[in-house]
C-alpha cells in the first residue's frame, strides 16, 4: 500500500514541467524552486512513513505544488518585520525607538541608492566630510561652533572621553553614575575610554564645592551625565550645568555634558515637564554636548556631538572615529530631520514621534472611539473605550505620563494571555499591553494606516 503512494510522488523532472512550476521558475529562481522542491519531496516520503492512512497520503500528494509554493515563499521571507506597536510607549527600546519619517526616509533612498557626495565637496572637486551635511544645521540650532555624529550616544560618550580625558582624570558625580539599557554603565564606559574615574559627593546630593575640591593638575573633564531614566527625589542637591561651565572656564578645564535625550524645542506644551533642550546647555556655557539621535530628537541611531571647535576637531582625529562614524543611511537621514527642526511647525508635523506626543486627549479619543466602532462588530471580541496613560519610553523622562485613550479588548472564549499571544502571531504582529486580564490598545502609537491593519487583522481572527 505504501509503495503504491510513493509511486505517486511525481518526480523532479516531471515536476519541472508543470505550468504553475514553470511560472515560479521564472519569478524566482531555479535554484530556489529545485531546492523547495526536494524538501518538500522529503517531507512529503517521511509523512507517508509515518502515516497509515492511505487518504491522508493522497491528500499529501495532491498539496505537495502547495506546499512548494509555500516552501518557497517562507525561505525568501525576511525575518525582520513591521511591528503594529499599539502599547502607547512612544520610544519603544525593542521595537526600533524612533520611528523616521516619510520624507527622511525619501532622502535615505535617494541617497543609499546611488552614487552620492558623502564624502565629497562638489563645488571644490575634492573630498569632503561626512559630517558636512548636518554639521551647520547642528550648530544653527543648537548655538554650538562645531558638531559631529558617531553611531550612538554610547559611542560618542566613549569618543569624548577617549579624546580629551585619556589617562586623566574625569571627576562626576556619584548621583549620575548612570546604566542606560543593555548594560551601559557610565563607570565601565570610563575604564574603555582610558580615562580615570573620579567620584565626587554622594548619591543624592552634590555640592559645588565637591567638584572645586577634586580638581588636580590631572584634571580633564568635569562631566554631567543626564540621568534620563531615574530621578533621586527628597533630600537632593545637583550642580546645574551653569555652575559647573563657570568652575571650567575659571580652571580651563572643558564641561562634557551626556544629555542622553537630547531635546532641541520644548516639549512642556505638549503637557510634560519641561525637559532642559541642547540649546540650554549650550547657552550655560557646556564645551561639549552629547545625546541621542533616536530618543527625543526623532531621528536615526546615531550619537550626536555638538560643541567647542577645538574639542571636536580632537574628536575627529581620533582613530576610534574611524570605528565609530556613521554610515550613509544615518548621515541621510540626519540631514532630513534636522531639516525639519528649522521651522517647529514642521518638526511637530514631519516628525513622527513628535507628532505623537504633540497629540491632545481630544484628538486621540475620537481615534480609539473609531478603533472602538470598526471592532465593535466582531462578534467574537467585547470592546470598550478607556482612558490610558502613554509613556515616552526609551530611557526618556520615565516618570512622565501622558493622557491618552484607547480600547480595551476581550476575546470571547479564549483567555487574555492566549489571544495576546494570537495577537504577536499575526502576519503584521500586535504589540500589545495586557492590564487588569484585558489586552490594550493605546492609540498614540497608531497612525491611520497601522489602525486599518489592526483591525483587518483582528476581524480575520
Ligand atoms: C540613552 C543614553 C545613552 C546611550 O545612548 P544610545 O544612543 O542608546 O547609545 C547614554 N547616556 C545617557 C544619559 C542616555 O540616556
Amino acid at each position: 500500500m505504501k509503495n503504491e503512494l510513493y509511486r505517486k510522488i511525481p518526480k523532479v523532472d516531471i515536476l519541472l514541467e508543470n505550468p504553475i512550476i514553470i511560472d515560479l521558475i521564472e519569478e524566482n529562481s531555479r535554484e530556489l524552486v529545485v531546492d523547495s522542491i526536494r524538501k518538500e519531496i522529503k517531507k512529503l516520503r517521511k509523512f507517508i512513513e509515518d502515516t497509515d492512512s492511505v487518504i491522508e497520503g493522497e491528500g499529501q500528494i495532491k498539496a505537495l505544488i502547495e506546499h512548494i509554493m509555500e516552501n518557497l515563499k517562507e525561505v525568501q521571507s525576511y525575518n525582520m518585520t513591521p511591528v503594529i506597536n499599539a502599547t502607547g510607549t512612544i520610544l519603544h527600546t525593542n521595537l526600533g525607538r524612533a520611528p523616521l519619517g516619510k520624507k527622511q526616509l525619501e532622502h535615505i533612498c535617494e541617497i543609499s541608492g546611488g552614487y552620492s557626495n558623502l564624502e565629497y565637496n562638489i563645488e571644490a572637486g575634492c573630498r569632503g566630510a561626512r559630517y558636512d551635511h548636518f554639521e551647520k544645521l547642528l550648530c544653527e540650532l543648537t548655538g554650538a561652533e562645531a558638531a559631529m555624529a558617531v553611531n550612538n550616544n554610547a559611542a560618542a560618550v566613549m569618543l569624548i572621553l577617549n579624546s580629551l580625558g585619556r589617562e586623566k582624570e574625569i571627576i562626576v558625580s556619584r548621583g549620575e553614575l548612570v546604566e542606560v539599557g543593555g548594560k551601559f554603565r557610565i563607570p565601565d564606559v570610563m575604564d574603555l575610554s582610558r580615562g580615570k574615574l573620579v567620584e565626587v559627593g554622594t548619591t543624592n546630593k552634590t555640592h559645588f564645592s565637591d567638584y572645586e575640591e577634586a580638581i588636580t593638575d590631572e584634571t580633564a573633564i568635569l562631566m554631567k551625565v543626564h540621568t534620563s531614566n531615574y530621578r533621586i527625589l527628597g533630600f537632593t542637591e545637583t550642580v546645574s550645568i551653569e555652575e559647573l561651565s563657570k568652575l571650567g572656564k575659571e580652571r580651563n578645564i572643558p564641561v562634557v555634558e551626556d544629555l542622553g535625550s537630547g531635546v532641541l524645542l520644548d516639549l512642556s506644551k505638549f503637557g510634560i515637564s519641561y525637559e532642559p533642550t541642547v540649546q540650554d546647555s549650550i547657552k550655560a556655557g557646556a564645551d561639549v554636548v552629547c545625546f541621542s539621535g533616536d530618543k527625543l530628537l526623532g531621528g536615526p541611531q546615531a550619537g550626536i556631538i555638538v560643541g567647542k571647535k577645538k574639542y571636536i576637531e580632537a574628536m575627529r582625529k581620533n582613530q576610534m572615529t574611524r570605528a565609530l562614524r556613521i554610515d550613509k543611511f544615518t548621515a541621510a537621514a540626519l540631514e532630513g530631520v534636522l531639516t525639519e527642526y528649522k521651522s517647529q511647525e514642521n518638526a511637530i508635523k514631519n516628525i513622527p514621534i513628535l507628532q505623537m506626543i504633540s497629540l491632545t486627549a481630544q484628538e486621540l479619543k475620537i481615534r480609539a472611539i473609531n478603533l472602538v466602532t470598526a471592532l465593535e462588530k466582531s462578534i467574537n471580541l467585547s470592546v470598550k473605550l478607556i482612558e490610558c496613560k502613554s509613556q515616552i519610553g526609551g530611557g526618556s523622562m520615565p516618570l512622565e505620563r501622558l493622557d491618552s485613550y484607547g480600547v480595551s479588548v476581550k476575546a470571547n472564549h479564549m483567555s487574555t494571555s492566549a489571544f495576546e499571544k494570537l495577537l504577536r502571531g499575526q502576519e503584521v504582529p500586535i504589540i500589545a499591553r495586557i492590564e487588569n486580564d484585558e489586552v490594550i490598545f493605546d492609540v498614540r502609537t497608531l497612525n491611520t494606516c497601522q489602525m486599518e491593519t489592526l483591525v483587518k487583522q483582528l476581524k480575520e481572527i
